[in-house]
């Protein structure tokens, strides 16, 4: 169409429609094919529906809006007094309301079956795909079931609501409301990996305790409640400081500012005073940092979960991409080293999520030592490896859209910035490795259970047969050396994945994992599968269709 000067511009061509108001589960083949082989296909309808959630038009507007608008601190009332309230847009409650209604914090506790904690990683997952910075308040609650039911007394008083799906945004008693979130507060500025560096000091006050000290890093300041670890004169230990008080005052949790991120923009972290909190203990004195590391063992597995999500969003974006746009008479899937790069990329994102959800699938094994075994040795590795890949796999992603990845306008620039988040909280890389080594001291057990789930494959690949003969051989060397850690866990992950993909995932996908990943030298850099690998296919199996 010519403007009124004769000259034709904007017309619009070659650009792909959005990828919008898609159904995220029904069109992701491998989680449907995860959900089945772990026994949660029961929860089909439920994931059905986050899936049009998550995928819909309206959820990708308040995820945009929600990080675009970011929350802000109000440290006082317009009288001068203190309130220490968050003001956050509009679309960060209705998310959370969404998120919480669809029972992401909730359902692995309530739903007394086999696969329920399949079924709830299911939906954290997709809901990753949804808005990555609402999952930081709904993992940590998710995780402080097990916590709070060290303590009968508090279990009583906080479950319920702690498992309420009705979100209530209100900044105000617990009492009054219809759900609570749950925060921790364990990072202080000497030290966040050695808690044992913890200054926070805890004394006695009648039937409960005060806490004084700070917290450097204090995500979701306006928490319900906080699992939160101060020292006592026999150590380190571990309570519940409630974000407000029975007469409806504020606990003496004082925000100092909030935290200018990266990324999670949607999400307030902060730093905080704690100047005399009223807190109450959870379990023995002195032993806080088993209390803590508890959670965190869950919260470990939610930032794979959560990694395996972003994965799955960002492949799908660019095989979208990459299918409607054309660059040298070809759609650019067909161009033969896109489709290597797309083949590459999907391959890493569905290793990723049999890995975290096979870890997963072990909590739901309760009373069968060995699954409990695996889940402790597999949740710092499925921690360390997704995490790190995905920060290379949202690079790659981005990059597949060419100059409009990396415009905020879409959604990648934003999972550009949050990919690297997963790998630091929880425990960074090194301390995850470290941890490995550490379940493989204290219970040496669970290396012939994680070698017996890798083996479970024998016979199927020969190429991976001889992979695991080396592992088994290699591994008491390796785990003996510390500055070698990383290289053990990157193998045990990557046979893991490659073991779980040859016995449930399509035979492409297995021969080219095995072919790049496990037989041949592997750099690590997306689009380099070997000649032989059937890339065309796999590439379409990316496809959100
Ligand atoms: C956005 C955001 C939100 C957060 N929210 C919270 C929250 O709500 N509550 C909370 O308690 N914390 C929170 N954290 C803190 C987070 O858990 C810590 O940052 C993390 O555990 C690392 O601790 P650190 O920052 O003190 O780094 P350090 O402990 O100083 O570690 C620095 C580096 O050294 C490495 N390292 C440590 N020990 C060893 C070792 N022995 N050998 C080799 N390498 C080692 C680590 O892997 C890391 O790479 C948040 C962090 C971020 C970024």
């Amino acid at each position: 169409m010519l403007d009124r000067y004769g000259y034709a511009t904007h017309e619009v061509l070659n650009q792909p429609p959005p990828l919008a108001d898609y159904d995220a589960y029904e069109t992701d083949q491998n989680l449907r094919a995860i959900v089945r082989a772990f026994g949660a296909g029961w929860a089909g309808p439920k994931l059905a529906q986050a899936g049009r959630t998550v995928g819909g038009a309206h959820v990708q507007l308040l995820a945009r809006q929600a990080n675009r608008h970011i929350p802000e601190l109000r440290t006082h009332d317009r009288f001068g007094n203190r309130v220490d309230q968050i003001e956050f847009h509009p679309a960060w409650h209705e998310l959370m309301t969404l998120a919480m209604g669809q029972e992401v914090h909730s359902l692995a506790w309530t739903e007394r079956r086999p696969g329920a904690q399949v079924a709830r990683a299911a939906l954290s997952y997709l809901w990753n795909e949804g808005e990555n910075g609402i999952m930081c308040p709904i993992l940590m609650t998710y995780a402080s079931i097990p916590t709070l039911r060290t303590n009968p007394d508090l279990a009583r008083e906080w479950e319920p609501k702690v498992l309420s799906t009705r979100y209530d945004p209100r900044q105000t008693r617990a009492a009054d409301k219809t759900g609570v979130t749950v925060g921790m507060a364990m990072t202080e500025k000497q030290g966040g990996s050695d808690l044992r560096q913890t200054q926070s000091v805890a004394e006695r006050d009648g039937g409960g305790w005060r806490i004084v000290g700070h917290k450097w890093f204090f995500s979701v300041p306006h928490s319900d409640i906080f699992i939160a670890l101060a020292r006592t004169e026999r150590g380190v230990s571990c309570f519940l400081v409630p974000g407000w008080l029975p007469d409806r005052s504020r606990n003496r949790i004082m925000i100092q500012r909030l935290k200018d991120k990266a990324g999670n923009k949607s999400n307030a972290s902060s730093e905080v005073e704690f100047r005399g909190a009223y807190a109450r203990l959870i379990g023995e004195e002195g032993h806080g940092i088993r209390e803590a590391i508890s959670m965190g063992h869950l919260t470990r597995l939610e930032c794979a979960l959560s990694s395996a999500g972003i994965m799955r969003l960002a492949v799908a974006q660019a095989a979208h991409h990459a299918s409607h746009r054309r660059a040298f008479q070809r759609t650019l899937i067909d161009q033969p080293m896109m489709t290597n790069v797309i083949a590459d990329l999907h391959l890493e994102a569905t290793a990723a999520a049999w890995l975290a959800f096979r870890v997963a699938a072990a909590l739901d094994g309760e009373g069968n030592e060995s699954e409990r075994l695996l889940n402790r040795i597999g949740a710092p590795i499925a921690k360390y490896w997704i995490c790190k890949r995905v920060v290379s796999l949202v690079h790659e992603a981005l990059e597949c859209h060419g100059g409009n990845g990396f415009i905020e306008d879409h959604l990648m620039a934003r999972l550009y910035r949050e990919a690297p988040l997963n790998g630091i909280w929880e425990g960074s890389g090194n301390v995850m490795a470290l941890d490995v080594l550490r379940s493989m001291a204290r219970e040496p057990d669970s290396v012939p259970a994680l070698l017996t789930e890798i083996a479970a494959a024998k016979g199927q690949d020969p190429r991976l047969d001889a992979a695991i003969r080396d592992i088994e051989s290699d591994l008491s060397d390796l785990s003996r050396h510390e500055g070698q850690a990383r290289r053990l866990v990157e193998r045990l992950a990557t046979l893991l994945c490659a073991s779980l993909l040859v016995r449930h995932a399509p035979h492409e996908v297995a021969d080219a994992y095995v072919a790049s990943r496990v037989e041949g030298p592997w750099t690590g850099a997306y689009g380099t599968l070997p000649r032989g690998a059937e890339t065309g296919k796999i590439a379409r199996m990316a496809l959100a269709v």
